[in-house]
Formats: structure tokens, C-alpha cells, sequence
């Protein structure tokens, strides 16, 4: 031991043996803040390949010839979304300032009707995946005059509108006990899903870097998950670890989600069920892991919402999902899915109050007082909380139990059919009331579109190519799914006369859209999609 201590001093000492010691220094400091800039560019969230990918197709889009064909390309699109919009919304007149004089009630009705009734797609005769949950003129006319009484209000105020506060707490409690919450269950109610995600991410990247001191957060999150955690990552600069799926379930992988985690890690999350197959993930094995690590576990019902709320009840199985499952510590609920509510409406809640105090936001030292807020909002829509309040009272369980009842019926009585189907099959197990399908002899997108032709709108997947239903209660109307099977059973035998032929028009584009290595290309694409209903024509 001795001698080798001997040997290293000895060859140090001969390493720099000619050297002054401002050399020794220079070369010492350097040597140090290569092996810190090195340590640093390898230790990032992002695989040092991906990052390299990034960088040489930024230096790509340099090339002036590059550069001018991408944008070329780019503003067509952008042209063409917007040409698309103004289509659908022909015959209307734009307003491009303020009327001189104010119209009258009738003309804002007229007009109104006029705008709400555009659209190619019929959803009030359940040709439409998800979107509208439900419409029933009764529940909109209570929704209508309880808002109207309402629409004033603001919970941001407890003092002068104290009702309000209460019916936001009993929204939230009644939704704890339906989820198998306790006493200690808390939350709040906040404006959809996004925003229940958003806070959630939001309470648990604060409490950890209180608790454990964690500055550089991360978050397990399978791929299935909604994009809304991607959003609060991009939001809260919390790192999303996506973890891959097991192919033929679609559930999140178990190994590489536990591989995954890391002393950065903030919170674990699984889907009941996720949005692009309906399938569920493991949530008692991802809630173990959350206990045995100490680290908090959110489930996102947003999408299962009540149906996965009552299914139970309803006499259907479901694998536990709620707070009756060790290591499950918050479940945001959106009550304007299967709640009937209007848009605008969700829960998040949490076993602690300790999570939820860290969703609030303080500031204390504020000239205009100090100001506290439990969501993302300051002022807040009490007429919202006040209709949300009252749909649900209006259902009651009964009302819900029935609701689950028909469409979880609708939605089985849609998978059996398409798994009768030759050509296409049902991915994974449907955990409620999403139903995805695929196929391996033909482009499937060539379904959907056939299928738009005739008036069902679907919802488009990718990696790998997919579509899927998300039955809804309009669903449950006489004939409709029997309608939608036979349709989808005649476009697919259609098809098979000619599997081998590839998908035209826009689907073929997002297919496309797959394969293109530089993402930023198809995100610059997406950004004008999302500029195109903002474009106002001249008359
Ligand atoms: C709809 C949905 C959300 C987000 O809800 P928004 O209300 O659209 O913001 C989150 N998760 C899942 C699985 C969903 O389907």
C-alpha cells in the first residue's frame, strides 16, 4: 500500500516535474472544469443523442436552400388550415372592431345560433368520438338558469360569496367519497383536466423541493399518459420521463417504470384509464412503488370520471384504481366529462392536506395585499362551480349509476362487435369507455377516413398508427352503435378488396408525419393549426 502511494507521488512528480507552479495551476483548473462541463453535458434528462439529433437539424434548417424550401412548405400549411376554417365558418361576418351601437338581444340571439350552429359533424346523433359527454335539454336548462343566477360571482372572495366557497367544497367532498377518500381527503375544484394535472405536478414539485430538497425535479410518467403532463413539465420545468408500454396491453412497462425512477423523482403516475387505448395501468403495483420509495403517486381519472366512479356499483369489474389503493396520494376527476357539467370543470384532490397546501400560491409581500390563491386563477367563474354543483345534484347516484350503466353497456356491446370484425383488432383491454383499434393488413387511416366521409368523426393515434372511439352518452341513442358497427363492418370489407393501397389526402400527412425524424418540423406545423382559427378574413 505503502509503495503504491510511493509509485502514484513519484510519477505525478514526474509528470510535472518541469512545470512552474502557475502551470500546475492553469493545467489543474482546466483538467477540473472539462471533467464538470463533461460530467454535466452527459448527466442531462435528455440522452446526449437526442440532443445531437437537435443540433444537427438546427444546423440543417441554416442551409439557405434548406431554409427556403422548409418555409415554403410550412406556410402552405399554414394557408391551408386557414382556408379550411373560413370554410366552415361561411356565411358568418366578421367583426373587426367593436358595432358602433350595440345590437339588441334578438339580433345576439339570432347570431349566436347562427355561429353555434356550424360544424360538418352531427354529435347530437352520436356521430362524434368523446367531446360532448352527454346533452339532455333538462340538465341544460337547470345548467342555464343556475349559471344566470350566478355568473356574477367569485369564490376568490370567501366573505362576500361564501355560498360559492361551500358548493366548491362539496364538489370536491362528494367526489372524495365517491374515490374512497377520508377525512384528511382535500382539493379543489378547478377549471378541466389540464389544469387538475397542471397543479398536481405543481403541489409535488414544490413539496419536494421543500421536503428533499430536489431542484432538479422529474416525473415517471407512461406514454399512454395524457399530453397534459407533458404540458405541466414544459410549464413547471419538471423533466417527464416517458416510459414505454408493453405492446400488447398498452400498459405502462413496470420494469422500466421503476427503473426509471431516481432521487429526482417527484411524483409516479398511471392512467384509470388512458386517453388513446382506454386501457389502465397497473395502479396497485405503481402505488407500491410509491410507498416503498416515499414518493407521491397521482392517478389521472380525468377521463374515466364518474363511469370509473360507479362502475362498481354499476355490477361491472374494475381493477382498484382510487385511494383504496397503498401509495395512490392524489386523482383529478374531470366532472365535465362523465359528470354531465358544463366545460370548465374538474376536480384535483389529495389523501393530505400537506400535497394540497402546496398546490396554493402566496405572496406575501405584495403592495396589494397579500395575496393568496388555491388554482391557477385569480378571479374565478362561480357560476361554473354553482352549475357543476347543481348537474350533480340534479343526477345524484342514481342518475350517475344509470349513466355508467348505458354506456358502459354501449361501450361493450361496440367491442364485441369490432372484434367480430376481420381486418381490424382491438387494442389491449378496455378498462371503460375508450375503444382503439388497428390493423395489420391495411392502413387503418384509410378507415377513419372513409368513415369521416360518412359523417363519424374518430380520434387519430400514433406510434403506432391507430384510431379509437370514446363512447360517450350520446352513444346510448337508439341505433347509433349498431349503426356505427355496420358502417365500420361495410367500409372494412370495402377496404380489403384492396388492402395494399396507401392512404390519401390529410391522413396521409399524419401519417407521414410519423416517420419525420426533426419533430420541431412538426411542431411548426402544429403551431399553425392552432393559429388558423385565429384568423379573421376581410369580408
Ligand atoms: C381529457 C383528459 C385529460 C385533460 O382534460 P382537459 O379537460 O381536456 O384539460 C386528462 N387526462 C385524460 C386521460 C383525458 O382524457
Amino acid at each position: 500500500m505503502e509503495n503504491c502511494a510511493k509509485v502514484l507521488t513519484k510519477g505525478i512528480n514526474n509528470a510535472f516535474g518541469n512545470r512552474e507552479p502557475w502551470q500546475i495551476m492553469t493545467i489543474t483548473a482546466i483538467n477540473v472544469l472539462t471533467t464538470v462541463w463533461l460530467w454535466n453535458f452527459i448527466n442531462q434528462d435528455e440522452s446526449v443523442y437526442r440532443r445531437t439529433k437537435k443540433y444537427f437539424f438546427r444546423l440543417l434548417k441554416k442551409l439557405p436552400m434548406v431554409k427556403a424550401r422548409i418555409q415554403k412548405e410550412i406556410g402552405s400549411t399554414r394557408d391551408e388550415f386557414r382556408k379550411d376554417m373560413v370554410k366552415r365558418c361561411d356565411g358568418l361576418v366578421y367583426s373587426h372592431k367593436l358595432p358602433e351601437k350595440g345590437f339588441s338581444k334578438e339580433e345576439i340571439f339570432a347570431l349566436v345560433d347562427q355561429h353555434i350552429q356550424k360544424g360538418n359533424y352531427d354529435w347530437q346523433d352520436g356521430r362524434v368520438s368523446g367531446t360532448v359527454y352527454g346533452y339532455d335539454p333538462d340538465v341544460v336548462d337547470l345548467i342555464t338558469k343556475v349559471y344566470g343566477k350566478a355568473s356574477y360571482t367569485n369564490p376568490l372572495h370567501p366573505d362576500i360569496f361564501p355560498g360559492i366557497c361551500k358548493m366548491e367544497a362539496e364538489v370536491v367532498k362528494m367526489i372524495s367519497t365517491l374515490f374512497n377518500g377520508d377525512e384528511n381527503t382535500s382539493g379543489t375544484m378547478t377549471t378541466g383536466g389540464t389544469e387538475s394535472i397542471l397543479l398536481a405536478c405543481k403541489a409535488y414539485r414544490d413539496y419536494a423541493r421543500e421536503v428533499k430538497g430536489i431542484t432538479k425535479p422529474n416525473m415517471i410518467v407512461p406514454k399512454s399518459a395524457h399530453a397534459a403532463f407533458d404540458k405541466a413539465g414544459q410549464f413547471l420545468g419538471i423533466h417527464v420521463r416517458s416510459i414505454k408500454l408493453n405492446p400488447k396491453t398498452t400498459e405502462v412497462d413496470l420494469t422500466a417504470f421503476k427503473n426509471a425512477i431516481n432521487s429526482n423523482t417527484i411524483m409516479l403516475v398511471g392512467s384509470a384509464p388512458n386517453f388513446p387505448y382506454g386501457t389502465m395501468d397497473d395502479i396497485e403495483e405503481i402505488g407500491k412503488l410509491g410507498a416503498y420509495y416515499n414518493i407521491p403517486v397521482h392517478v389521472d381519472a380525468c377521463l374515466g370520471s364518474f363511469v370509473i366512479g360507479y362502475m362498481k356499483k354499476a355490477g361491472y369489474y374494475v381493477r382498484p384504481f382510487d385511494f383504496s389503493v397503498k401509495g395512490v396520494t392524489s386523482i383529478s376527476v374531470d366532472t365535465h366529462k362523465y359528470g354531465f357539467a358544463p366545460k370548465g370543470s374538474s376536480v384535483i384532490i389529495y389523501t393530505e392536506e400537506k400535497f394540497r397546501d402546496h398546490q396554493f400560491t402566496v405572496t406575501t409581500d405584495w403592495p396589494g395585499g397579500v395575496y393568496g390563491s388555491p388554482t391557477v386563477n385569480g378571479s374565478r367563474a362561480g357560476g361554473i362551480i354553482a352549475a357543476c354543483w347543481a348537474t350533480m345534484m340534479m343526477f345524484g347516484e342514481e342518475g350517475y349509476l344509470e349513466a355508467t350503466k348505458r354506456i358502459l353497456d354501449t361501450s361493450r356491446f361496440i367491442e364485441d362487435g369490432l372484434r367480430k370484425i376481420k381486418g381490424i383488432h382491438v387494442i389491449g383491454k378496455p378498462a371503460t369507455t375508450v375503444i382503439a383499434i388497428g390493423s395489420e393488413v391495411f392502413e387503418i387511416f384509410r378507415l377513419s377516413d372513409a368513415l369521416s366521409k360518412i359523417g363519424w368523426s374518430l380520434n387519430i393515434l400514433q406510434f403506432p398508427s391507430g384510431i379509437h372511439i370514446c363512447v360517450t352518452d350520446m352513444h346510448t341513442k337508439n341505433g347509433v352503435a349498431a349503426k356505427f358497427l355496420a358502417d365500420t363492418a361495410a367500409n372494412v370489407a370495402e377496404i380489403l378488396k384492396d388492402p395494399g393501397r396507401p392512404v390519401e389526402g390529410k391522413l396521409a400527412i399524419y401519417g407521414a408525419a410519423q416517420t419525420i425524424s426533426d419533430r420541431s418540423l412538426v411542431g411548426d406545423v402544429t403551431r399553425n393549426f392552432l393559429s388558423a382559427p385565429y384568423y379573421i378574413p376581410e369580408n
